[in-house]
């Protein structure tokens, strides 16, 4: 990843928390929305079968598989 700490002070639409990743916590995309989801704890044990980021995103995928 490119660094940005060059000129990042105005940019308003950007979350303050999505900035620094001072946790070198693994993360990947959901496999429906895209958004990168970051590791928590409760998916320790099962983080490589996390797909999506949330019960929403659960269950459009269920219903993007119905035939
Ligand atoms: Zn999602």
């Amino acid at each position: 990843m490119a660094c940005f700490n060059d000129s990042d002070t105005q940019n308003p639409d950007m979350p303050s928390s999505f900035r620094g990743n001072k946790q070198s916590l693994p993360s990947k995309p959901c496999a429906v929305c895209g958004r990168p989801m970051s590791w928590r704890r409760k998916w320790a044990r099962s983080w490589s079968e996390v797909k999506y980021c949330s019960d929403a995103c659960r269950g459009r995928a269920a219903n993007l598989r119905q035939p």
